[in-house]
Parts: C-alpha cells; sequence; structure tokens
C-alpha cells in the first residue's frame, strides 16, 4: 500500500478534527453516520460536510450509502492519524520511503529533528488475510473494518511491548521508541534481512547463535512462532537482530510444541538449504526425553527449563493487558495454523523483497519534512487517544444539539463542488446536509438530513463536554 505522505502538508486543523471524530464513532459504528461525525467534530458553519469531501478525496476517508450515509477510516486515514501524533510527540519530523513490506505491515523510514533514522511499522492486519485466503478462514468472516483497525492497533502495542522487555533482558532486538494506534517507532536496524543473505562467513556460528536465541525466548518463556529467515536480520559483523514480535504466545500456550518445533525447524531447513549446513539425522529419530539436543543440534522443548511470566511484569507495564493478548490471539492464531511457509512465497512473488541496505544511506532519501507545514495542523502536543467509555457515553446519550452553540454563527463559505462526475451523487448530497447543518444551526430546523435515517437515542450527556475537550487541541 502506498503512503502518500505528500497530502499530509496539506491537511488542516479541521481536517484531523473530522478524521478523529470518524475514528471515535467508528469505536461502535462500522460506517459512521455522517450526522454523528458532524456532531462530534462540531465544526462551525457546518465545516464538516466540505471536510469529508476533501478528506474523502485524499481516500483518507471510505464512503458508504448502503445502510445510510456514513463513513469509514481508511488504512491511510489512520496512518496519518498516528503520525501526526508521533510528529506532535516530538517522534520524528520526516517520513521517508518504505523499506520494508511485510505480510501485514508496511515499514518506512522516519528521521527525528536531530537526523537519526529510525523504523516505523504500520501494521495492516487483515491485508493479506482478505486477499489469500478469505473464504478459507472463518475467524474472519464476521470482521468489520472496525475490528481491522482495532486488532492492528493491538499488534502494534504488543509488538511494542515485547520489544521493550525483550531489550531489557539483552535480546537482540532493535530499540522500541514508541508506538500509537497501529504504528511502532523503533530504531533501524543496519543490515538485511537473513533471506537475502547468499553467504556467510561462518554460517554454523550465526546457525548456533539463532537456534540459543530461540532456546533462551523460550527460557524466558517466550516462543517467536514467525521466526524465520524473513524476521532476522544480519549486519556485516553477522551480528544477529529478530524482528516481528506480533504473533509471539506464551511456552505455556497450549499449541507451544508444535510453535517451538516449528520456529527451529525454520532455521534447520533454511541453513541446510542456502548453507548446506548438514545435520546428522531428522528430529522424528531422536528420542527427546533423553536428550537436551539431538546430534544435530535440535532443541528439544521439554527439556528446557521454562518460566513462564517472566516477562510479564514489563508487558503490563508497556499497557498490553491480558484481555488485548486474548483478542489477538484468537486472530494470529487462526492465521499462524495456515501460513507456515507462505511468507516467502508471497513476498517473491509480488517481488516485494526490499535491499536494507539502501535504506541505510540517509544521505540518499528525499524526506519529506513534516515540522514546517501549515501551522494549523500542528498546534498541539496533546495526543488525542479518546477514552473509551466517554465515547460509550456520548454515542449512546448525545442529541441533536451537540455543539449547537459552536454552529449558531452563520453563514456558509462556498459550496462543496464537485471535481469528479461519479461524485456528483455524493457532493449534491453533502452539500445538502451542510445546508441543513447551517440551518438548523440557525435554529430554523434540526439537521436531519431525509435520506440519513441514523438517530442516536437518549438525552444530553455530560460527556459532550469531555469529547469536545478532547478534540478541542485539534
Ligand atoms: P511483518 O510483521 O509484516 O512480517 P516485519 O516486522 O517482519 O513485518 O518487517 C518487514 C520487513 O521490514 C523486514 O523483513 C525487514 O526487511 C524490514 N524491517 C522491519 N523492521 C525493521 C527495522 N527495525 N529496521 C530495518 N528494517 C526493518
Ligand atoms: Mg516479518
Amino acid at each position: 500500500m502506498k503512503l502518500d505522505v505528500e497530502t499530509l502538508r496539506y491537511l488542516s486543523k479541521d481536517d484531523f478534527r473530522v478524521l478523529t471524530a470518524v475514528e471515535m464513532g467508528m469505536r461502535n459504528h462500522e460506517i459512521v453516520p455522517t450526522e454523528l461525525v458532524d456532531r462530534i467534530a462540531c465544526l462551525k458553519h457546518g465545516g464538516t460536510y466540505k471536510v469529508l469531501k476533501n478528506l474523502l478525496k485524499h481516500k483518507l476517508l471510505h464512503h458508504d450509502s448502503s445502510k445510510y450515509d456514513g463513513f469509514r477510516l481508511t488504512y491511510l486515514g489512520y496512518d496519518f492519524l498516528a503520525i501526526k501524533t508521533l510528529v506532535n510527540r516530538g517522534v520524528f519530523t520526516a517520513v521517508g520511503r518504505q523499506i520494508g513490506v511485510g505480510k501485514e505491515s508496511d515499514i518506512f523510514e522516519v528521521a527525528t529533528e536531530d537526523g537519526t533514522v529510525l523504523a516505523m511499522k504500520l501494521h495492516r492486519l487483515g491485508r493479506t488475510s482478505f486477499r489469500a485466503v478469505k473464504s478459507k478462514r472463518d475467524y474472519l468472516r464476521h470482521r468489520t473494518s472496525y475490528s481491522w483497525l482495532y486488532l492492528s492497533r493491538l499488534a502494534a502495542l504488543k509488538e511494542f511491548a515485547f520489544m521493550k522487555a525483550l531489550e531489557e533482558h539483552e535480546f537482540p532486538v532493535p530499540k522500541a521508541v514508541d508506538c500509537n494506534r497501529h504504528c511502532v517507532v523503533m530504531s533501524l536496524v543496519q543490515g538485511y534481512s537473513l533471506v537475502q543473505v547468499k553467504q556467510l562467513e561462518n554460517p554454523d556460528v550465526v546457525f548456533e547463535t539463532i537456534i540459543g536465541l530461540v532456546i533462551r525466548l523460550a527460557e524466558h518463556g517466550l516462543i517467536h512462532c514467525d521466526f524465520n529467515e524473513f524476521n532476522i536480520m544480519i549486519d556485516d559483523n553477522e551480528m544477529v537482530t529478530m524482528i516481528d514480535f506480533p504473533q509471539m504466545v506464551s511456552v505455556s500456550h497450549r499449541n507451544a510444541q508444535m510453535y517451538f518445533d516449528r520456529d527451529v525447524e525454520c532455521i534447520f531447513k533454511f541453513f541446510r538449504k542456502r548453507f548446506n549446513l548438514s545435520f546428522h539425522e531428522e528430529k522424528e529419530a531422536i528420542d527427546q526425553s533423553e536428550l537436551d539436543e539431538d546430534e544435530s543440534g535440535w532443541p528439544c522443548f521439554s527439556s528446557i527449563s521454562k518460566s513462564a511470566g517472566f516477562l510479564d511484569k514489563e508487558l503490563a507495564a508497556s499497557g498490553f493487558t491480558r484481555k488485548d493478548q486474548d483478542d489477538l490471539e484468537k486472530f494470529v492464531e487462526g492465521k499462524a495454523e495456515q501460513d507456515v511457509g507462505s511468507d516467502e512465497e508471497e513476498l517473491v512473488d509480488e517481488g516485494h523483497v526490499f535491499d536494507g541496505q539502501d535504506g541505510a544511506n540517509i544521505r540518499s532519501l528525499s524526506f519529506l519534512r513534516l515540522e514546517d507545514q501549515n501551522e494549523q495542523a500542528v498546534v498541539s502536543h496533546d495526543d488525542i487517544d479518546v477514552d473509551e467509555s466517554s465515547l460509550q457515553a456520548f454515542v449512546n446519550d448525545a442529541n441533536g444539539d451537540v455543539g449547537g452553540e459552536n454552529k449558531k454563527e452563520k453563514e456558509v463559505d462556498g459550496e462543496i463542488t464537485n471535481e469528479n462526475e461519479n461524485d456528483a451523487e455524493l457532493a449534491k448530497r453533502l452539500n445538502k446536509q451542510r445546508r441543513q447543518a447551517v440551518a438548523a444551526a440557525r435554529g430554523r430546523r434540526r439537521a436531519l438530513s431525509a435520506r440519513n435515517s441514523y438517530k442516536d437515542k437518549g438525552g444530553k450527556s455530560s460527556q459532550n463536554a469531555k469529547i469536545q475537550k478532547q478534540l478541542a487541541c485539534w
């Protein structure tokens, strides 16, 4: 997926406000009714409808009118919200080019104020699942767009938490810098994915290091679950860094042995094929109860002294809860059982293997500087993360009065124009809704489109103020 951050420069404070309103509405609407977006965003002069048109044009939103007029965020819209928040926090100031693409993520270079280049991973759960194996996967059937955003956010949170915890226990992982929504920022690994490496000076040493990592992870109570040549980076000194942690499970998981063996097998297979390492016996021939490792070096899961829960404290400290883990596991597990060996085919088929070396050269980058953009767009250093319960209460209780005060003010500043013939119908509708909103603000009638049948129930909510406060920073 393309990430055209150029657009980010031109987005105004109001654009982000409306984008955020859609995000908030998506917590309990697959498609957020246009009217609800308007009420959450609470822009003056019925401005929401004009902004919606602009966001649609830039593909940050998707419009759906099958049940009622409404919008949902696209991944690009979600990307922009995360990037904006991280830029506002001062985590980075520029986005560079794409340096990697995983099955369910896109990785970009970003640069900090002082020119340090970091890696930004945008999680995109559901991307390949939809494309490749949709029909086979029951567990995906009832996923809504919001679930994908939610799962991607969980995946990012989990990856961030695990990376931090592993780093604290001196595992060779990238340094976790920050996380927002579905986006993780980490240090840039100088090196290449093992899959790109054709020759090694000391393949046995690298092999042993890698198998040693699988064992040490298990001793710390963890199994990587996707430990293969795509998720191991190696530098010019043949030092190893492991990446990609959203699918990790505990050694107490009911399929732990299977996941462990699968990780080990991937490594054996790869080193056998690529570097001609020979292992004397196949795993099946070994009586594992008697040996920690067989003659070929195959580690035995049951004889590793594992300490489950070892990293629990660190994980909890990063905000990754047991419920998050359960939610994510339901999804990842279904995938894990079907994904064995699919990595290589998919990436190679699509020509998606990136040359890691290019990525390390900052001088070759044409960064998009974000800090100098439109002043309005960088007004606040506050995060816009929203308290779930306030939104729930808001959506349940809000009535048509939300923001009425603000809307009293008058003046329609120009109609939404129609640049694309196909959008004619939508533009017309947005214009109509906009006029109605303005009229409603003037107290003539309520801003309800005849076509838009969506209505909130309940009375005025004290939560409205909270929501408006949260949005105030935009
Ligand atoms: P996925 O979960 O989608 O498989 P990964 O985390 O494995 O995503 O990243 C995909 C690719 O992006 C990796 O194979 C690697 O080439 C590159 N990559 C990921 N993280 C980094 C990083 N911190 N530094 C440099 N390259 C990275
Ligand atoms: Mg990967």
